[in-house]
């Protein structure tokens, strides 16, 4: 006989920890699966930081799961006593206000008209002033900043771990190694196997990353993800390490004039040595999960400091400290998917956020919470249904 569960949440990095945590807190019998052990550095979810912002200019859809999650967040930091979210400041630069993309069109506008209508803390700078405050970053003239003083990092693989430990305390189960084969949803609930055993559920949450393509494919929306291999660089310091440290240095988000990948980073939180983490997009070329290169060569890393690093922070010294790969999952429109599964009533999934979901992770788990709970959750997520495509 297998075992039955109220719920099972399948793969357990930003959105599946926090699916589990929330369900256990409310006492619901969880079981949470990954076919390997969380945090690992082989999905989304790794790299030490995440940018998080309270003014989302991606939508105004995204603002109020932006806000629940900084006070999850900060429950969370006072439960674990744990360092989860720190607020360095967060610097958006752009040369063109009404226009600069990313994920979506107006993404500066957007954040402008967020952090108005939420009482966000900010201040808008021009070229001179942001000259002044934030030295390090070689702006030209007619570039302009948004500069939020709560904006900050989040810490992706300390969240997981604390969530896990969490869920765990309330009386979840998590079974680790141990991989999701399929799953069959009939009247009676939903069977799900996996290389371990079988187990029986009433709910069941797909919170697989970029595998997520792999699981569903056969029963739907095959073409709507595409995965991207993304690089994360960590550059050593010349100038004074304290300068590009918190309070000093923010996070910060680039578009830079002509390039239509923009640029973000992180202050050094990492100690003299660790150097300051930056990156660009890409999304030249789809990946797979089983293929993809996780070897970043000594041409991207002699490109990323010649094109990125050393025109626009002088204070960079050229010598990459670190470096990885981690992978974006991304839908036609930049969004999110937060839904059943068409013809399922209780089958639900929810995607890897199209590489901006993690400062909205831990909302999205309560929400998933209220949607197996009640059917519906409180914060509004009908711009995140499948049946837009
Ligand atoms: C380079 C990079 C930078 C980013 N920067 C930011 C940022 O600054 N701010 C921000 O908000 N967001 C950012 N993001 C996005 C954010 O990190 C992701 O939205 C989020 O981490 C996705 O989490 P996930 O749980 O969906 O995926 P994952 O963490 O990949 O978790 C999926 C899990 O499912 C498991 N799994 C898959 N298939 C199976 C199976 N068959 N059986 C069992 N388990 C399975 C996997 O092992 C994995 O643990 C960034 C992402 C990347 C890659």
């Amino acid at each position: 006989m297998s075992e039955n569960y109220r719920a099972i949440v399948i793969g357990l990095g930003a959105m599946g920890s926090s699916t589990v945590y929330q369900l256990s807190k409310r006492g619901v019998k969880t079981l949470g699966i990954d076919q390997f052990s969380p945090p690992h550095t082989l999905g989304s979810t790794h790299g030490d930081t995440r940018i998080t912002r309270k003014g989302i200019g991606e939508g105004v859809q995204y603002t109020p799961l932006s806000l629940r999650s900084y006070e999850i967040i900060e429950a969370l930091e006072a439960e674990t006593s744990s360092d989860l979210l720190q607020k360095t400041g967060g610097l958006i630069i752009c040369s063109t206000p009404d226009s600069m993309a990313r994920h979506t069109e107006a993404f500066f506008q957007n954040t402008v008209d967020a952090a108005k209508k939420y009482d966000i803390k900010h201040d808008i700078l021009n070229a001179q002033e942001i000259k002044k405050r934030f030295p390090q970053f070689n702006v030209s003239d007619q570039e302009i900043g948004y500069y939020e003083y709560e904006a900050g990092i989040m810490r992706p693989e300390r969240i997981v771990e604390r969530q896990l430990q969490l869920a765990k305390k309330h009386g979840a189960e998590i079974h680790t190694d141990e991989k999701l084969i399929d799953f069959n949803e009939t009247k009676d609930g939903i069977t799900i196997r996996t290389d371990k055993n079988t187990y029986r559920c009433d709910s069941l949450v797909l919170s697989l990353g970029p595998w997520l393509n792999q699981m569903v494919s056969k029963k739907s929306f095959e073409s709507i993800f595409k995965v991207y291999r993304q690089v994360l660089y960590w550059f050593d310091i010349a100038a004074n390490f304290k300068d590009f440290s918190p309070p000093q240095f923010p996070i910060f988000i680039w578009e830079l004039k002509g390039d239509k990948n923009g640029m973000y980073g992180f202050p050094a939180v990492d100690g003299p040595d660790g150097g300051f983490k930056l990156a660009f997009e890409q999304y030249d070329k789809p990946c797979e999960t089983s293929s993809v290169d996780r070897e970043v060569s000594r041409d991207e890393i002699e490109s990323m400091f010649d094109l990125y690093v050393a025109p626009h922070f002088p204070g960079a010294k050229n010598k990459c400290v670190r470096s990885a790969i981690c992978l974006y999952t991304v839908t036609p429109d930049g969004a999110f998917v937060i839904d059943r599964l068409p013809d399922s009533n209780n089958v639900l999934v929810c995607s890897p956020c199209s590489g901006h979901g993690f400062k909205h992770s831990p909302a999205i788990g309560e929400c998933m919470t209220d949607l197996i709970l009640t059917g519906e959750s409180k914060i509004d997520l009908t711009s995140f249904k499948l049946d837009r495509f």
